[in-house]
């Protein structure tokens, strides 16, 4: 049976955040009342929808795009994150010159991102993944080296899902550039938790997804350069919506709730961001300061609010503490996936023991500073729990050695 999860602490909230209910409150209004189709505009009701999608389109580019000219911003609603690289990776190398067949991401990329990437070799493209260092941070040494004439573009993401590691995009816009390549960036973790903006970053092209910013699942966008989505390829074809890149009636609600999710976080950010550091570095220090040998990954970075990626002690596994604290919901998924350590885990160089010591809590909008205290005394219970397990059966297994010594 499943056990009902509100009575469960959430600290997964770089998986999927719980929709706020402003943004649920305008998405049920544009499934019951503003229903129309917003291409039908010989009536009230298409002409209505086309408003509200009008609406959220702006938000979106306020919160992405702020520093730029409206006319040099475009805006395109897809599905989320995933949806998004895809077209945006597959689009450019589709449209790259000739003479451009290299690709320069990172090995901390989302799979989204490298998956799709690493399939374009069989297209001819070179993808080349530059490495990290130890908190997750790109090496920029090695991306100069790597971004040169031949490249098309660069794809690197703002914020990193397991560490919450913010990338120097900026300064990889400058390196991307100078090549004459695009620069691309998955902005799935960053956006709505710090400020993003495609002006001020200096790349081309941001791509993320709503359910992570406290929007409606299945929502996302593309924000680019006008110049550089008029050149994007079509994903699908048919009624032209989108800019013709991304044919198909709109989902009325989920955009203009991804709006007013783009809305709140452009007006609330500063505060939350505030907040939610603070609920971190205090559920950092208790948790090193009641688990001695519990590590920290990525502080000498600098990252998104709420993410913590933490390495328990030696004598204890991380699965097994998310397993008996169970008023927790908290992830070791992304950090140990059935094929074993995580790819970014072990990109900063993890060994495959300190990657199965590796927990990442993750906090948010709704997250109180009791659920913190909550979180880390039944943390500090499981692993006394599992200390008292193992020392029994360390008794145990001496008592056998010694019977079977006599
Ligand atoms: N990029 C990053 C950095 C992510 O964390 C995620 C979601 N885990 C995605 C892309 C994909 O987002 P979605 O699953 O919403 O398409």
């Amino acid at each position: 049976m499943i056990s009902d999860p509100t009575d469960v602490i959430y600290l997964d909230n770089a998986a999927a955040t719980r929709c706020d209910p402003r943004v649920v409150e305008i998405l049920v209004r544009h499934h019951t009342d503003v229903y129309g189709n917003p291409g039908a505009s010989g009536h009230a009701h298409g002409r209505a929808a086309a408003h509200a999608v009008a609406t959220a389109r702006e938000q979106v580019r306020q919160l992405a795009a702020a520093s730029l000219p409206r006319d040099e911003v475009g805006v395109v609603f897809v599905s989320g994150a995933t949806e998004g690289n895809n077209l945006v990776l597959n689009g450019l190398a589709q449209v790259a010159p000739r003479d451009r067949r290299r690709i320069v991401t990172t090995t901390v990329e989302h799979a989204s991102v490298l998956q799709p990437l690493r399939a374009l070799r069989a297209h001819g493209f070179e993808i080349i993944e530059c490495p990290v260092d130890a908190d997750g941070r790109v090496d920029l040494d090695a991306m100069r080296a790597l971004v040169d004439e031949t490249t098309a573009f660069v794809s690197v993401q703002l914020a990193n899902n397991e560490l919450g590691t913010i990338q120097p995009v900026d300064r990889i816009a400058d390196i991307a550039h100078n090549a004459g390549a695009i620069i691309h960036c998955d902005a799935a973790q960053a956006i709505g938790k710090i400020p993003v903006d495609i002006g001020v970053l200096d790349v081309d092209v941001v791509t993320f997804s709503g359910g992570k910013f406290y929007g409606p699942k299945g929502t996302g966008a593309i924000v680019a350069r006008i110049d550089l989505l008029e050149q994007l390829p079509a994903r699908t074809i048919g009624g032209g919506q989108e800019a013709g890149v991304r044919s198909g009636t709109h989902d009325v609600p989920g955009i203009t709730g991804l709006g007013e999710a783009a809305r709140i976080a452009t007006t609330e950010l500063e505060v939350e961001l505030r907040r939610i550091a603070y609920m971190r570095m205090q559920m950092e220090e208790l948790l090193i300061r009641t688990m001695p040998g519990t590590r920290i990954t990525g502080t000498g970075a600098r990252r998104v609010p709420g993410i913590s990626s933490v390495v328990v002690p030696e004598d204890i596994s991380a699965p097994l503490v998310l397993a008996l604290a169970r008023d927790i919901a908290a992830s070791t998924g992304s950090a140990c996936s059935t094929g074993g350590p995580s790819h970014v885990l072990r990109a900063i160089g993890l060994n495959d023991r300190e990657a199965g010591r590796t927990m990442r809590l993750s906090l948010g909008r709704f997250t109180s500073e009791q659920d913190v205290m909550l979180a880390v005394s039944s943390i500090t219970r499981a692993v006394a729990q599992l200390r008292r397990r193992a020392d029994r059966t360390g008794a145990a297994r001496e008592l056998l050695h010694a019977g079977l010594e006599r």
